[in-house]
């Protein structure tokens, strides 16, 4: 059984289509293993996307991702990290594939609706970089 994490962004919160998200996990046969909103600290973001941190865009990254409340929830099930990112779609919403999480709630290539790890060592980071051993079940 393995496990990814998932961000719903400040612009799918502000929206407030955290339920229809979530609903997609569920129906795709993920099960949440943990789940909480919060407001990311700018030093948060900054650590959370310091992979990025020499691209242009990692300051405004940062910026979006503390514009607001996040969701921050473990999906668990087979294959749980490529089912997440094919559920998620294109990283721009353009390109995203009809019927995608970002085709049908993101508009930008910055507000792009959800995270989801993109590799299985990312995930195991990602999932300690929020929760708790104690969060989980
Ligand atoms: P993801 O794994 O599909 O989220 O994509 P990446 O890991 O490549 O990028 C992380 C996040 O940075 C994306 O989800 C976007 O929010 C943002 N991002 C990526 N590329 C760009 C870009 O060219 N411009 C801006 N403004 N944001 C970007």
């Amino acid at each position: 059984m393995e496990q990814t994490l998932s961000i719903i962004k400040p612009d799918a919160v502000q929206k407030n289509v955290v339920g229809k998200i979530l609903d997609r996990f569920e129906t795709a046969n993920l099960r949440i293993a943990a789940s909480k909103k919060i407001q990311l600290s700018k030093e948060d973001a900054e650590a959370f996307y310091a992979v990025h941190s020499k691209r242009p865009f990692y300051g405004e990254l940062v910026e979006f991702m503390i514009s607001g409340p996040v969701v921050v929830s473990i999906l668990e099930g087979t294959n749980a990290m490529s089912l997440n990112r094919e559920l998620m779609g294109a990283t721009n919403p353009k390109e995203a594939k009809t019927g995608t999480i970002r085709a049908d709630f993101a508009d930008s290539i910055d507000a792009n609706a959800v995270h989801g790890s993109d590799s299985l060592q990312n995930a195991k980071e990602e999932i300690a970089f929020f929760f708790a051993k104690k969060d989980i079940c």
